[in-house]
């Protein structure tokens, strides 16, 4: 008997994964060769299992929410249609709000940013700030510096748009000056020219460190005589927990910098707003490439966090998430004091993350379905690197778990640990 040809998907009589379907897709010949650098980010893959409640997810790097004023906030959003419904359920400009172009200026100068509304582009969150740069710069094969780590979410946009990612050494104090003077020389000795040069200066994810103030102005001058345009991605630096906003990179050098900042981590993610701050020229092109893209940003977004910024207190709000990561970050401090002495980590003093470098010998995405299984979630360091090296480390995020859950997760984790050991 003949076999009858299957419609796609399905097999003779069984369901088939999902990696079966891939292998009958037909269009397989068909995609662009960038989508072959294309895949799902290892915290993606992890979400659906990190957020089963039986699970302590120390994964992502979702804000906490539950201290945001909800019955206030419906307000705003049902002022948002009844006052303004039409602009809001309307296009609007692909530069984004004015109004809320001009408050964005409020924000920024927390860190020492002067701008005009004109240098603003608003974005649906800084992400998609990181891709339409990444879209205006680089062809295939051209070069991004960044630091070593990286966010896992620029690297998947570099990705996509087959750049070659160069990473540069970080420490205690942030990016090493003499390391990108090192790489920017061997990499201008061989002729590639770098396009930009990737930066989190404050309170990075994942290595949670920040850009002391005597490095800004060094990695600055080193960045413009090579011809260096710094891309600066800033969604936590006004989430310090024991000192006041560090002036921006944009600050010190308003031709050679694009700002990116965001609302998701000092408000709330749902909105989708961010923005960029970029030199005249840049921002042009960037509102061509998000006209493209989505014609413009969400109205109906800029305006609830418009309204939310004119008559909430969002200074106190940003107080409020500071004192709670703080007290957060204290007790995963110490929890892996008490559970992973072995381990080694940095203090962050703000933001999201812990950078840990596991005992000699381990491996964290070996050990991640394991961890699983013990109901902990953790990013293997491995997602932060461009050659998916880093093994060695894993990110841990303070930001979503309550103090009482962090420390259960890492209870759980050093049992892995230790189970890890006897393998
Ligand atoms: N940059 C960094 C460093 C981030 O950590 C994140 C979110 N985790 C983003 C950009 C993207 O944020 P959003 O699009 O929500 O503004």
């Amino acid at each position: 008997m003949t076999e009858q040809p299957l419609p796609h998907g399905t097999t003779s009589g069984t369901p088939t994964s999902s990696a079966a379907g891939t292998r009958l897709d037909p269009w397989l010949g068909a995609y662009a060769d960038r989508t072959h650098g294309m895949r799902s980010s290892e915290i993606r893959a992890l979400f659906a299992v990190a957020s089963r409640p039986e699970v302590v997810s120390l994964a992502g790097g979702m804000p906490f929410l539950d201290g945001l004023p909800l019955e206030v906030l419906s307000d705003v959003a049902s002022r948002v249609v009844a006052q303004r419904g039409l602009q809001a359920l309307q296009y609007g400009s692909g530069q984004g709000d004015e109004t809320l172009r001009e408050q964005i200026l409020d924000v920024m100068a927390l860190e020492g940013i002067t701008a005009h509304p004109d240098d603003i582009v608003v974005t649906t969150g800084s992400q998609q700030a990181l891709d339409l740069v990444t879209r205006v710069f680089i062809n295939p094969g051209d070069v991004v510096v960044a630091e070593a780590p990286s966010y896992v979410g620029a690297l998947g946009v570099f990705r996509a748009y087959q750049a070659d990612v160069v990473h540069v050494e970080i420490d205690a104090h942030g990016l090493v000056p003499e390391a990108l003077e090192t790489t920017l020389a061997g990499l201008a000795a061989a002729g590639r020219r770098v396009k930009f040069l990737y930066t989190v200066p404050n309170f990075h994810n994942p290595a949670g460190v920040s850009l002391s103030l005597e490095r800004r102005p060094r990695i600055l001058e080193i960045a413009q005589r090579y011809g260096v345009l710094v891309l600066e991605d800033n969604p936590y630096g006004l989430l310090g927990f024991d000192r006041e906003p560090w002036p921006a990179l944009r600050s010190y050098d308003e031709d050679g910098v694009i700002y990116l900042g965001s609302f998701s981590k000092t408000f709330a993610p749902g909105y989708r707003v961010g923005w960029a701050v970029a030199p005249h020229a840049v921002r042009e092109k960037l509102v061509l490439a998000s006209e493209s893209a989505i014609l413009c940003p969400s109205n109906a977004s800029q305006i609830a966090i418009s309204t939310y910024l004119s008559t909430c207190d969002w200074r106190g709000q940003i107080k409020a998430y500071r004192e709670m990561y703080r007290e957060r970050r204290d007790a995963m401090i110490a929890a892996l004091g008490e559970h992973l002495p072995d381990a080694t980590w940095n203090v962050p003093d703000g933001g999201f993350y812990t950078w840990v470098r596991l005992p000699d010998g381990l491996d964290a995405r070996d050990m991640l379905p394991r961890a699983i299984t013990a109901r902990v979630a953790y990013v293997s360091g491995t997602a932060f690197y461009y050659d998916g090296s880093g093994g060695d480390h894993m990110r841990l995020s303070f930001c979503y778990p309550t103090p009482e859950r962090i420390r259960e997760g890492v209870r759980r984790l050093a049992g892995v640990v230790d189970g890890e050991r006897e393998l």
